[in-house]
Formats: structure tokens, C-alpha cells, sequence
């Protein structure tokens, strides 16, 4: 059997952790409509987000948000990708007849995802 100080102690730990999901969920919300902004600054050859800190993979030279993009996806009826804002970005024919859906190379600077 619990002591009365143990019950106290095991209710809080359960309100504490009802609070740590409901702050878990209120982050991935807030995370998860952020318009993110790529860190140029860093001298890192990779990038996270300057609001909400969500790592965001390679820095891209020719990429309209300076991040590679690996995944097309076809919106009314024209290939392209979505960019780190969740706007999304026709591509050019050249670069659809460039896209090979196997490997992950970058549609934009034809990098690929796995780098040393
Ligand atoms: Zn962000
Ligand atoms: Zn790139």
C-alpha cells in the first residue's frame, strides 16, 4: 500500500505527465505551421529553421528556399515540389525530365541526399 505522501507523489506525476503531452501536442501544432526559414548564417552545409528550430536538411544553391528537395508531387496537373513554407513550386520541364524518382538527388543542384 501507497503512504499518503507516495499517493501525493504518484498524482503528481501523473498530472505532470498529462501536462508533457499536452505541451508535446501544442509544440508539434505550433511546428508544424511554421512557415519555415532556412539559417543561411551558419557555416554548416546543412540548416534548420530560424523560428522553430526543425532541421531542414541540405543547403541548396539553385533551390528558391536554399533547401534540396528530393520529392515531386503533381498539383493541378504540373510536377513540383513543396518548399520549406508549404507553398508549392512548378518546375521546369528540364528539370521533370531530370527527375528520377529511385534515387535522391536533388531536383534543383542534382546533389544527393547522402552525402559524407
Ligand atoms: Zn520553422
Ligand atoms: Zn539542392
Amino acid at each position: 500500500m501507497l503512504t499518503t505522501l507516495q499517493k501525493q507523489q504518484k498524482r503528481e506525476i501523473q498530472e505532470a505527465f498529462k501536462q508533457m503531452l499536452s505541451a508535446k501536442q501544442h509544440y508539434n501544432r505550433l511546428v508544424s505551421e511554421c512557415n519555415h526559414i532556412a539559417n543561411l548564417t551558419s557555416p554548416d552545409e546543412d540548416t534548420e529553421c530560424i523560428i522553430c528550430n526543425t532541421y531542414l536538411g541540405w543547403k541548396c544553391p539553385n533551390s528558391p528556399d536554399h533547401v534540396c528537395h528530393y520529392d515531386m508531387v503533381k498539383m493541378d496537373n504540373h510536377e513540383g515540389v513543396f518548399l520549406i513554407d508549404h507553398t508549392f513550386h512548378p518546375l521546369t520541364d528540364l528539370q521533370i525530365s531530370e527527375y528520377n524518382d529511385y534515387d535522391e538527388i536533388c531536383v534543383f543542384c542534382n546533389n544527393p541526399n547522402e552525402r559524407k
